[in-house]
């Protein structure tokens, strides 16, 4: 009985705690119920189950008491996993890899699936089997269309032969987006007992290697007041700055809006490479009149030297490559009537008065777009004088190694190409018409 009693009363008990529980469950459903329909201000908001959320990157094992070493050593790890990233991105791989590979105490399941994932990338990379490779060039960007198209003598001139600001900006994502990845010229070739031969190169998967030059980067005593920069120069960070109407901007020309783009977007430069910066000598260079040094001032003379230095170095530090176009870029190449004096004083004296404030170069960049039959004296002279990468213009962008020397044509993106030739730029690139300044005197 007592037995059976108390069981009974047990029984009770957990038959009340049961109705108890279920009340309060009820009770709790009822309670949300209520909250959630004050909550739900309108019949627009979307059911919360139903869309799936995109799963996060992996994320380190939850932390219940964070410690400030422990959150330190995370913020650590966060750091270097962004930074191997980022390499990754502009094709550092065996740099991101080795980054990570030295994780030492900051090693995680995430920097291992990290690891995988970069080096899955770098397997996938195949070499460029295409014949067709491209190069594009440009002249130093109009920075205002309204001074540059103002009607008098050169607006014609720049119309021809000049791209604005606002074309180029509009060309690179549309480049990027026809799968192309800025390549480095002086990547493209081997020599092999003085012989040039074509260098294997790597890329992902149907993208395309992109060179970019720009020629007479000297901003020219004629182009003042008409709307371009006025020289290059260098900013706290080491970075090439236009200056522009006195004032130090990073859109006053290809250089510092390629590098800006680049920064956005890694993916677009192999390995960090950017382009050619062709400079001819009469007029001194980057827009810093060395040649003509006895014009000025020995303070100035000094300061324009070290200027040319600097500018030259943080190109290079950026991934631009620096070419000879010249010193004179005398008429006597356009028609091909330079003789063997005439050559040696004009490459003789860019290499006396240029090359040592720019540095060396095996690129040059023919002043009018100049090609030479193989076998002529004058051509020779230029690889006997260590150019070994010659590149005149041609709209086929042809590219051969031959005779010792690595030949690329390239095509112009300016005025003249973009509106009297628009099939050599859809051809290759995009419509033309689609960039096209409204600000072009005959736009
Ligand atoms: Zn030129």
């Amino acid at each position: 009985m007592t037995s059976k009693g108390s069981a009974g009363v047990r029984v009770t008990g957990v038959l009340l705690a049961l109705v108890l529980l279920v009340e309060l469950a009820a009770a709790g459903i009822f309670l949300r119920y209520l909250t959630a329909k004050k909550e739900e201000p309108a019949a627009s908001k979307p059911p919360e189950v139903l869309t799936p959320v995109p799963e996060p990157e992996p994320q380190p094992e939850p932390e219940p008491q964070p410690d400030p070493e422990q959150e330190a050593m995370l913020k650590e790890r966060q750091a270097l996993m962004e930074r191997a990233y980022q390499l990754s991105q502009g094709y550092y791989y065996d740099e991101a890899l080795a980054l990570l590979d030295q994780a030492g105490a900051l090693r995680s399941a995430q920097t291992d699936a990290l690891r995988r994932e970069i080096a899955q990338k770098q397997a996938e990379l195949v070499p460029y089997e295409g014949d067709q490779f491209y190069h594009v060039f440009f002249h130093s960007l109009i920075v205002d269309t309204d001074r540059a198209f103002d009607g008098d003598y050169d607006s014609t001139g720049y119309d021809l032969y000049m791209t604005t600001v606002s074309e180029f900006q509009a060309m690179l994502p549309k480049l990027q987006a026809a799968g192309f990845i800025l390549y480095d010229i002086t990547d493209l070739v081997e020599f092999r007992d003085g012989e040039a031969v074509r260098r294997e190169i790597l890329l992902p998967p149907g993208k395309k290697p992109l060179v970019i030059s720009v020629d007479d980067v000297n901003y020219y005593k004629y182009m003042e007041g008409d709307g371009f920069a006025q020289r290059l120069d260098v900013d706290e960070e080491g970075r090439v700055v236009t200056v522009v109407d006195g004032q130090p901007t990073y859109d006053g020309d290809v250089m510092p809006i390629l590098d800006a783009y680049v920064a956005k977007h890694p993916e677009f430069s192999w390995r960090g490479a950017k382009g050619v910066v062709a400079i001819t000598g009469y007029e001194g260079a980057f827009g810093y009149r060395i040649t003509d040094l006895e014009d000025y001032d020995a303070a100035t003379q000094a300061w324009m030297l070290q200027k040319t230095r600097d500018v030259a170095a943080a190109l290079r530090e950026s991934g631009w490559k620096i070419a000879c176009h010249s010193y004179t870029h005398n008429q006597y190449w356009s028609d091909r009537t330079i003789t063997a004096q005439q050559e040696e004083y004009d490459i003789g004296r860019w290499k006396r008065d240029i090359a040592p404030y720019v540095g060396e170069t095996n690129i040059f960049i023919s002043p009018f777009g100049v090609a030479f039959p193989d076998n002529d004296p004058r051509l020779l002279y230029l690889k006997e004088q260590g150019f070994t990468i010659y590149c005149p213009v041609e709209a086929s962008m042809t590219t051969r190694w031959e005779n010792g020397m690595l030949f690329q044509s390239r095509l112009n993106l300016d005025g003249m190409v973009m509106k009297d030739y628009p099939e050599r730029v859809k051809r290759f690139f995009f419509d033309p018409a689609t960039v096209l300044d409204p600000a072009r005197p005959h736009g």
